[in-house]
């Protein structure tokens, strides 16, 4: 039996189209999953490109199978996702060892690229520029039984001056509503209790197809499958509308629980990065959101260090953290994207200025995310459960809807991966940073 590996760097819109990759492998090549790469015949790297040291993880995960593939000329390479898109064949002049490069918009022919690779003997690269198909119409293989991706667009028409995203994932793209609702209906029949609704910018929905966006429709009626819990990412400040704010707060499937990226706190450099929105208006969305789920869980993104910020620029992004009362924020250090605008911008901050920055930030996230976290003390928590603790697989680990990582110790006797996709009622009684801990209350099994 023919066997493949998968790796996925980046986001969850790649861990979504990874669960397509591996779906497709099994269901039109009929691989099975190797437990490592060195053992596998096929080896398919789902890349990124936002992150600074994507190619050389790359580099080094592919060097890795030389070796491998040595003893085993058989074996062969696949990368595919956003470098893919970007580099194409002219990643060969780099990886010579890669049979197959795809992009973003051609995940359906990664069989057939893998055949002619292995029929011809030669490298098979394909990159197109955009398509029609989404992944959700391949067959998948979710991570997870009981929690689903549902991408209702892809691509994005924001160009943040920082972002790689438009240029390998193309412009947006909306999934007519009625295949979404459907699909979201099949996963409910498929026993699925979590649904993250998937897009660059779920708030622009339906933009392209409807002439205005649609995103609140399209969550209350997925909303209305019967799904237990419904989440979406990602969120742009300058699109997230009251009504979406509404659905949230009067639909109980949907969780309280929001990224909200802000980036920076600084006007002036909100405009730099082409972000659209000010900090007034983003502050002005935060109190929206609070007044209509007090309970709300937001996290965000910042960048630290984007060309040209200063000491009062940076002072304002700490501003906004205080008042936003954040449970968790993805901190970076700004780094260039080559073939982006900002990577022009010639008025860069120091290094070790911007590390010094960037620790007072993570700092100031931290203690706001405890203080939210002390706030549930004593609190009944839904918690779906994931499994065992790592640390102690007599303890259970789970998620509240808004996110939070829960640990709670089980009756003798019951195996917590029995439980996983279950949901149960935690006590909440001691709180850290990153996570809360408590005692069991019930669980149900569904
Ligand atoms: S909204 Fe901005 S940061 Fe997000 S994917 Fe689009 S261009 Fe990139």
């Amino acid at each position: 039996m023919k066997t493949y590996f998968v790796r996925t760097f980046g986001c969850q819109m790649n861990k979504h189209d990874s669960e397509r990759i591996a779906g497709m492998l099994e269901d039109r090549l009929g691989l099975v999953e190797a437990t490592q790469p060195e053992l596998a015949d096929v080896v398919v790297y789902n890349t990124c490109a936002v992150r600074e040291g994507a190619e050389e993880r790359l580099r080094g995960h592919v060097s890795s199978l030389k070796a491998a593939k040595t003893v085993n000329p058989d074996i062969l390479i696949a990368v595919g996702g956003c470098i893919g898109q970007r580099d194409g064949e002219s990643m060969l002049s780099y990886l010579p060892h890669v049979d197959v490069v795809f992009g973003t918009h051609n995940i359906a022919h990664l069989p057939s690229l893998l055949e002619t690779a292995q029929r011809t003997r030669r490298p098979s690269i394909e990159v197109l520029d955009t398509t029609t198909d989404f992944a959700s119409d391949l067959p998948a293989l979710r991570g997870t039984p009981w929690h689903a991706w549902l991408p209702i667009t892809v691509g994005c028409d924001n160009f943040c001056t920082y972002c790689i995203v438009p240029y390998v994932r193309g412009r947006e793209r909306s999934r007519p509503l009625d295949d979404i609702v459907a699909e979201a209906t099949r996963l409910v029949a498929d026993g699925v209790a979590e649904i993250t609704l998937l897009g660059q910018n779920v708030n622009s929905y339906g933009r392209d197809l409807y002439g205005e966006s649609r995103f609140p429709e399209a969550l209350a009626r997925v909303a209305e499958t019967g799904i237990r819990r419904l989440r979406f990412v990602t969120s742009h400040p300058k699109d997230l509308s009251d009504a979406t704010i509404a659905v949230m707060a009067e639909n109980p499937a949907v969780c309280n629980s929001l990224h909200l990226p802000v980036q920076s706190g600084s006007d002036r450099i909100l405009d730099a990065m082409n972000r659209r929105y000010t900090a007034a208006h983003y502050l002005g969305l935060i109190d929206k959101l609070y007044s209509a789920m007090p309970d709300l869980a937001l996290s965000t993104d910042i960048i630290v260090g984007f060309p040209g910020e200063t000491e009062d620029d940076f002072e304002a992004t700490l501003d906004v953290v205080r008042a936003a009362r954040y449970d968790q924020a993805f901190t970076f250090l700004y780094s260039p994207r080559e073939g982006t605008p900002a990577a022009k911008l010639e008025e860069t901050v120091p290094r070790d200025v911007a590390q010094v920055r960037f620790d007072r930030l993570v700092e100031l996230v931290q203690s706001s995310a405890l203080e939210k976290n002390r706030a549930l003390v004593g609190s009944l928590q839904e918690v779906l459960v994931e499994g065992g603790s790592r640390r102690d697989a007599s303890v259970l680990t789970g998620r509240t809807a808004g996110n939070k990582v829960v640990h709670a110790p089980l009756p003798d006797g019951i195996d917590p991966a029995s439980l996983a996709g279950t949901f149960v009622s935690v006590r909440i009684e001691e709180t850290q940073t990153w996570f809360l801990s408590g005692h069991l209350e019930g669980y149900e099994r569904t």
